[in-house]
């Protein structure tokens, strides 16, 4: 059914019962703009059938879910974003993609939705990293591949992927700045007998403990200096509520992929 002029726009949150999946429904209490249509997660997980959002009860059905909204927000694995966006692309639905460690297969289904409704992908919905994307291009241009850079990122325990979505467009901003191709210069991670660091190499690191939600740090080593930019976050509300800002941006724009520069009119 079509939403009236007026009304909010009808979000479906994939993974409710996830660490991100949560954060969308509480950042989604008392939006205006936006309300729970549908909340879809795997048949096997815990949180089916219980209440998510007022009048809204986790479901396993993607189908019921895309067919009761006009934006769908997706924080949950490859496997299943691909199988989202192959959904969607049936309903000519909008989507808003958080899920990171997307493989080439999964990247190729989005596009095909891309080309048919308005989606925002972005491996971080937070206003400060989106300027720290900015900034990192412009230190890596002006100091050029004389200043060794290298991205370091940690995050908790239970992450799976690695390097972090957010440190792989970091390093890609860097690499722009230089006027590199990033798959010829990039380095992920170092073991064993490497050999000296090769000028314009960008290298990525990743820790992992705890509960840390995300850090990450890009430096530039100059001769007798050193630039080192960094974003810490505390709380997944910050992408929660950037998702959420980007769902109710992205219904009624053109078909095609958007970013976060976008919604947030920076690009
Ligand atoms: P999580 O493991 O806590 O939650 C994943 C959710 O997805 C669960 O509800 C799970 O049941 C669901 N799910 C998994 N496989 C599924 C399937 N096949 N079908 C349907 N549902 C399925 O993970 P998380 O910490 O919430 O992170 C989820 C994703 O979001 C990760 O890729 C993470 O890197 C990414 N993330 C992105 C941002 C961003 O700003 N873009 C921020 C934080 C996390």
């Amino acid at each position: 059914m079509a939403r009236g002029a007026g009304e909010p726009v009808r979000a479906c949150v994939l993974g409710p019962s996830g660490r991100m999946g949560r954060a969308v429904l509480d950042a989604a209490r008392g939006r205006s703009d936006l309300r729970i249509a549908a909340a879809v997660d795997r048949s096997d997980a815990g949180g089916l059938g219980v209440t998510v959002a007022e009048g809204v009860v986790a479901i396993a059905d993607l189908e019921a879910g895309l067919a009761a909204c006009d934006v769908y927000i997706d924080f949950t694995a490859p496997i299943s974003s691909r199988a989202a966006a192959e959904a969607a692309a049936r309903h000519r639905c909008a989507a808003v993609i958080g899920t990171t460690g997307l493989l080439p297969g999964d990247e190729a289904a989005i596009a095909q939705l891309a080309r048919l409704a308005p989606i925002v992908v972005a491996a971080n919905f937070s206003l400060g990293v989106n300027l720290v994307l900015g900034m990192v291009r412009q230190a890596a241009r002006v100091l050029g591949p004389d200043w060794d850079a290298e991205v370091v990122e940690t995050h908790h325990r239970a992450k799976r992927d690695a390097p972090s979505g957010t440190a792989l467009m970091i390093a890609r901003a860097i690499a722009a700045g230089h006027g590199a191709d990033y798959d010829a210069v990039k380095r992920h991670t170092r073991d064993g007998d490497v050999g000296p660091r090769p000028r314009g190499e960008i290298g990525v690191s990743s820790v992992r403990g705890g509960d840390v939600v995300g850090d990450h740090t890009a430096s530039f080593f100059g001769a007798g200096e050193r630039l080192e930019i960094s974003h810490r976050a505390t709380s997944r509300e910050i992408f929660a509520a950037g998702a959420l800002r980007a769902a109710a941006w992205v219904v009624g724009q053109p078909p095609g992929r958007y970013d976060m520069l976008d919604v947030l009119g920076l690009q």
